[in-house]
């Protein structure tokens, strides 16, 4: 098991790509804290599915686009496991609309969710692993911020923040060995995407190289991978999920 006696923290695993990593992680010996806005009956789930693959696990209610909820959630991990190896920081939303169109209350909502909350974690968790003098964060960004996308130009503009600013963060820390990199999924089969009209799918779907789109789980294998001691030397790397996407 490669993530044996790690501890990590996972935004936004109540479902979708985050619980499919809280899994994979479970899976690897990981103990596993993470967070979704509300504590509900999906979070009590996934403790109990997450404890019952034998690691530690639990669940808070945090808002990580907050800066105090950040800070309080953070602190509040370290006092229950002791330790936080990893932050994988995959807490995201979309909130669609060509910029004709888009408000200044769905640009800010979607940059607040997707990219403050990176900065929010990341200052939360940076003295902890600077301290202990190693740390993996793995940011969870998407191709859109790399190619940018109709409809999306909040969304693409949060990815692509993320994509500077984790950059700058594994310059910042590499001293300390703490590595940061970004994943980048493609189109990636969750609730996110369920709201897609079929046809829209089908023309998505012939664009991509694979002809399908990917899981949950083929994210979360790479976040394993980026998180773990099999690549000690591999910081500020982009990583795409996406079936040999173009511009990825
Ligand atoms: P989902 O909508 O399925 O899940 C989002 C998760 O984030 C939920 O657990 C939600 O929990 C949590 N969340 C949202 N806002 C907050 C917040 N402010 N504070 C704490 N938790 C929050 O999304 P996906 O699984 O599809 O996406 C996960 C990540 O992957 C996102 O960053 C997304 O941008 C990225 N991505 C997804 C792609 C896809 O095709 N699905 C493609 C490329 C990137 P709750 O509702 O309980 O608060």
């Amino acid at each position: 098991m490669i993530l044996e006696n790690k501890t990590a923290i996972i935004t936004g695993a109540t479902r979708g790509i985050g619980h499919a990593i809280a899994v994979r992680f479970a899976k690897e010996g990981c103990n596993v804290a993470f967070c979704g806005r509300t504590r509900n009956e999906k979070m009590i789930a996934v403790e109990q599915e997450l404890s019952a693959l034998g690691v530690k696990a639990k669940g808070y209610a945090t808002d990580v686009a907050d800066y105090d909820s950040a800070q309080a959630f953070v602190k509040e991990v370290l006092a229950d496991f002791g330790k936080v190896d990893i932050l994988v920081n995959n807490a995201g939303i979309t909130d669609d609309s060509a910029v004709k169109r888009m408000t200044e209350e769905q640009f800010d909502r979607v940059m607040h969710t997707n990219l403050k909350s990176v900065f929010c974690m990341t200052k939360a968790i940076q003295p902890a692993m600077w301290r202990q003098g190693h740390g993996a964060i793995v940011n969870i960004g998407s191709v859109v911020g790399i190619a940018g996308n109709y409809n999306q130009a909040n969304y693409a503009a949060s990815k692509a923040g993320i994509i500077g600013f984790s950059k700058s963060c594994a310059k910042e820390f590499a001293a300390r060995n703490i590595r940061v990199n970004v994943v980048c999924p493609g189109f990636i089969e969750t609730e996110m995407t369920a709201e897609v009209p079929k046809e829209l799918m089908a023309t998505w779907c012939s664009r991509i190289p694979m002809k399908r789109p990917g899981t949950a789980d083929e994210v979360a294998q790479a976040c394993v991978f980026l998180a773990s001691d099999m690549c000690p030397y591999i910081t500020s790397h982009v990583m795409p999920v996406c079936g040999g996407m173009e511009d990825a």
